[in-house]
């Protein structure tokens, strides 16, 4: 259980110190005397202590091999494994836990997808439908794609302000378009997508979507069913949880008609050097031993997130986002790249004509972790005529006094390059 007290009405306020003291590395100095503001949350978030208390355990106490074993750790492992599965199916809303396929990230997710339901229904002449915002991620297993079968990568616009240019949208879904890949959330600009509108528009004209959840996970609920998303990825990390982990939910039908992404071991039903038959999902799809501990601290994040109050959590998000926009707008040369309504937890900015990576390096010394660069969203940043922004991501533990210790910084910068 987080340590906050998880307010339930939405006029409550939510206690971010309190959820801070169960993230142990916010407590570090990163230089001498210099504590540090963690402000790199679209790239990773920070682990809380049951997370990692739970990682401890399951290496103390239940390791071993899931699914195979008749002994007694492997079939605790097998249990806790299974359980993080259910976690995440109702963290997101899934019918059925075996629709969640644990997967290495959000990249290996969308690979899957573009690998086996991208090879069944993209053909030569067709279109796949991308955003002018997508993350690397969303864009190059698509092109592998379509260079294998011949099809084309078509692009949705943004606006200035960073919007999907979904006025745009009904022209270009076509006959020929055979999916939508698109991000729920931007990782760059923050942009929340109206997704459900997508969607709506995709199946109105027969057309499947898979979502990018990467950014949307850590900070809003999903309910896959209520969005009729037919695919939905998102990656541990950026939820409080473990590394190399992640998460692909499909749609039943979808994912049985779908041949396997890789062969090995878990995967079959029988196998003989004439033919080999598959198991049923999720297993088709977890070839080889699955990442079991990683796979078992995600389960342990997801009923962390579900035990916090998310109105309080998403009003306490909005009011950190809203200040550090109005301070760091505030300051004479900054520039805000993404200025939709409709955001949430990314500030990406340009400073005069400083370099991003200089501006980077000194908040650094600072204690301020930024991101900077095109953050995998080259086209993205292509759009906007610029090498890259400085980007302050922001979690459920990030307050104010991060915001100004970000601003201090920037002056800091101004004074060495401005
Ligand atoms: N999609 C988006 C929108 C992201 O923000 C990210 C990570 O930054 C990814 C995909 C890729 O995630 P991962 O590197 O965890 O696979």
């Amino acid at each position: 259980m987080p340590a906050t007290t998880h307010p339930t009405s939405e006029t409550a306020s939510f206690d971010a110190e309190a959820l801070r003291a169960d993230f142990p590395a916010l407590e570090q100095d990163v230089y001498e005397d210099t504590p540090l503001a963690y402000l790199d949350n679209a790239a990773s978030s920070q682990k809380p202590t049951p997370v990692i208390e739970r990682l401890d355990t399951f290496y103390r106490e239940e390791n071993s091999n899931v699914h195979r074993g008749v002994h007694r750790l492997s079939q605790d492992a097998t249990e806790s494994y299974e359980a993080a599965r259910e976690s995440v199916a109702r963290f997101l809303n899934a019918p059925d836990p075996d629709q969640i396929v644990f997967t290495r990230g959000t990249t290996e997710g969308l690979n899957l997808v573009s690998s086996t339901f991208g090879r069944m229904v993209a053909e030569e002449g067709d279109e796949i439908l991308l955003t002018e915002m997508e993350h690397h991620s969303n864009i190059v297993p698509w092109q592998m794609l379509a260079e294998q079968v011949g099809a084309s990568i078509e692009v949705l616009p943004v606006t200035d302000r960073g919007e999907l240019r979904m006025d745009l949208l009904p022209e270009m879904l076509t006959d020929d378009t055979a999916l939508v890949a698109i991000s729920h959330v931007s990782n760059t600009l923050g942009t929340i997508n109206p997704m459900e509108d997508v969607i709506d528009a995709a199946h109105a004209d027969g057309v499947p979507v898979v979502v990018d959840g990467a950014q949307s996970a850590p900070h809003m609920p999903v309910d896959v069913q209520a969005l009729d998303a037919d695919f939905f990825v998102f990656s541990g990390h950026k939820v409080f949880g473990p590394t190399g982990i992640g998460v692909l939910y499909g749609k039943r039908e979808l994912l049985e008609a779908m041949p396997p992404y890789q062969g090995g071991g878990d995967m079959i039903d029988q196998v003989s050097f004439e033919e080999s038959t598959y198991d049923g999902l999720p297993h088709k799809f977890e070839a080889g031993t699955p990442n079991i501990a990683d796979a078992v601290g995600l389960g342990t994040a997801v009923e962390y997130i579900m035990d916090m109050d998310w109105n309080a959590v998403r009003a306490h998000e909005d009011d950190v986002l809203r200040y550090a926009t109005e301070q760091v707008g505030g300051i004479e040369g900054t520039q805000i790249v993404g200025t939709a309504p409709d955001k949430t937890s990314v500030l990406s900015f340009v400073f005069d004509d400083i370099h991003p990576y200089d501006a980077g390096t000194v908040l650094d010394r600072e204690g301020v972790a930024v991101r900077t660069g095109h953050h995998c969203t080259q086209p993205l940043l292509k759009r906007y005529g610029l090498p890259g922004t400085i980007r302050a991501s922001f979690a459920a533990y990030n307050t104010h006094e991060d915001v100004d210790r970000l601003v201090d910084g920037l002056h800091k910068v101004r004074h060495m390059f401005g």
